[in-house]
């Protein structure tokens, strides 16, 4: 379903936000208070608008209370991120995510109401350490701190076999949620389904069960 976006502050990171937003069929509203940025986003958004994102007046003649998320991305003037989130929320915006610069600027925002808070930065480092330290490990998303979801390439150990037979609930506590072979994407494997060499299995659990599986498991 087309959602409606307004991304506030077009950085590197609210840049790439508007772009993949764009690109998946959604409107996208651009806004950044320096025209050369939205000047570079004109093609990869609906709209694209020079304002400030702390001018009350300025966001609600844009009717951004109507939008389904806003995306605050301003990054190194804090003050005026968590002044535009305290607006965006007054207003009120349904949907409100933030990127956060530090832990301070996370506890501000959480406090005056953010929906979601990101930090970009430190979540990109850790998929990347993680599929550093395996070569079996292709991606990484943390859940919370002990639950996760990863992208696991399936050896030869496993291939061959059905999921029934690897039984990889009871022996390792983790649901293998979907199967990637090539292009396919299998997102309800059923029991008989048979794994093979180089599908990259979507596994989701405990981290050390995770840990345990991919170690020993495939
Ligand atoms: P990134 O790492 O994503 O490039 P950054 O952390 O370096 O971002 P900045 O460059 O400080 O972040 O800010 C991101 C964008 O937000 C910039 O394009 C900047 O012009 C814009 N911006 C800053 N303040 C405001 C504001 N009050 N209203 C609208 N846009 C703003």
């Amino acid at each position: 379903m087309r959602k409606q976006f307004a991304v506030i502050g077009l950085g590197r990171f609210g840049s790439s936000v508007c772009k993949e937003l764009y690109k998946l069929g959604h409107d996208v509203l651009a806004i950044d208070n320096n025209e050369e940025k939205v000047n570079n986003m004109t093609q990869f958004s609906t709209h694209s608008v020079i304002a400030n994102g702390t001018d009350e007046n300025a966001l609600h003649s844009l009717g951004i209370r109507n939008f389904d998320f806003v995306i605050v991305a301003i990054g190194d003037n804090i003050q005026s991120s968590i002044l535009c989130t305290l607006i965006l929320k007054e207003m009120g915006v349904k949907n409100v995510w933030v990127k956060a610069q530090n832990y301070y600027h996370h506890r501000v925002l959480e406090k005056i109401g953010a929906d979601r808070i990101v930090h970009p930065e430190q979540d990109m480092g850790i998929r990347i350490a993680q599929h550093l330290v395996s070569e079996k490990i292709i991606d990484y998303i943390e859940l919370s701190d002990e639950y996760s979801i990863v992208e696991l390439i399936a050896s030869e150990k496993v291939a061959g076999k059905s999921l029934a037979q690897l039984d990889i609930r009871a022996k390792y506590g983790c649901t293998i949620l979907a199967i990637k072979r090539n292009k396919d994407i299998n997102i309800s494997p059923f029991p008989q389904d048979l794994i093979d060499k180089n599908d990259i299995l979507i596994v989701i659990g405990h981290k050390n069960d995770l840990k345990r599986f991919e170690e020993e498991g495939l």
